[in-house]
């Protein structure tokens, strides 16, 4: 289960300031002092904790909080409403380009769940907006991943452009884009490749079809279980292409959280999607509050 740790730490936290018939200033620090450790502890940025805690802290403090009725539940509602603003507050929806085609560009490390997720958004925008998305397939390095887009292609009944893996993943875009504007597709996504890291040349490559394209949505694809690598992946695919919005995966296994909490803080930029399986329908869009109730269990 995701979060598991953290909520159940955050809870205990909580339930000890609750059994007190009176809260005392400090209750509040030794409290304060508990849930900077539990988020410490679900890998959430050193920063974002550092701030997290001084914004709660401020609160309660400016509130009275502690003077007033039933301060630990106040205190948890503050707690609650810092954890949702820190995740971006509101949902925040796909951009849409003015004419068709909307194109998407799809990017992240090997194995973040890049392929599977342009597959699960296409089936999205099929079912809820009646598109006719067309994928393109940018990656030149793995053979394999062009079979792997065709299969979740397949699954879902979406065509693929593709020219194997002889050509530059640049011409490949531009044709695709032509053959996108004679079939009248709605929605273009352009599956690109990952690397086990960040390198310059991938970078280079990417912001070339960027260039090229311009984008309405360049999606960065994040593994929620590589913790504080996260960050440091969004924040590296920030600085060099502008992404407008990350789609955080394999939430539906046990990861610590910190991902879902630090990369808005950090990047300043939305999670928009999460993935929660393995199957083409388990995509969610991200809901900050909702996100704030779950992981305050
Ligand atoms: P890519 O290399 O970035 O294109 O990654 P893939 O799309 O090939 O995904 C890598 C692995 O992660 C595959 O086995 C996917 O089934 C799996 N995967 C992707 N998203 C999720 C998710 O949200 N939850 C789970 N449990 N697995 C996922």
């Amino acid at each position: 289960m995701a979060f598991e740790g953290l909520t159940d730490r955050l809870q205990k936290a909580m339930e000890k300031l609750r059994r007190k018939p009176k809260v005392t200033e400090a209750d509040l620090r030794e409290t304060m002092r508990e849930i900077r450790l539990a988020l410490l502890e679900a890998d959430v940025n050193f920063t974002v904790v550092k701030d997290f805690v001084k914004k709660v802290r401020e609160k309660a403090t400016g509130a009275d909080v502690l003077k007033g009725l039933n301060p630990a539940q106040q205190i948890v509602k503050i707690v609650n409403d810092e954890l949702t603003q820190l995740m971006g507050e509101k949902a925040v929806p796909l951009n849409k380009a003015a004419h068709i085609p909307t194109v998407i560009m799809m990017v992240g490390l090997q194995g973040a769940g890049k392929t599977t997720t342009a597959g699960k958004l296409a089936l999205r925008l099929k079912d809820e907006n009646k598109a006719r998305p067309l994928f393109i397939a940018a990656d030149v390095y793995r053979p394999a991943a062009i079979t792997q887009l065709k299969q979740v292609a397949n699954q879902i009944d979406v065509p693929v452009f593709e020219k194997g893996t002889n050509v530059d993943p640049v011409d490949i875009v531009r044709e695709g884009m032509e053959v996108a504007k004679q079939n009248h597709n709605d929605y273009v996504i352009i599956d690109t490749a990952g690397r086990l890291q960040i390198d310059e040349q991938l970078m280079d490559e990417l912001a070339n079809i960027k260039e090229l394209v311009n984008p309405n949505e360049i999606l960065l694809v994040i593994d929620s279980m590589t913790g504080q690598n996260a960050v440091n992946t969004a924040q590296g695919f920030d600085d060099k292409l502008d992404i407008t919005g990350v789609v955080l995966t394999k939430l539906d296994g046990d990861t610590r959280g910190g991902a879902a909490m630090s990369i808005r803080a950090v990047t300043g930029k939305p999670i928009k999607f999460v993935g929660e399986g393995e199957k083409m329908t388990d995509l969610d869009v991200f809901h900050p509050d909702r996100m704030a109730s779950r992981i305050l269990g």
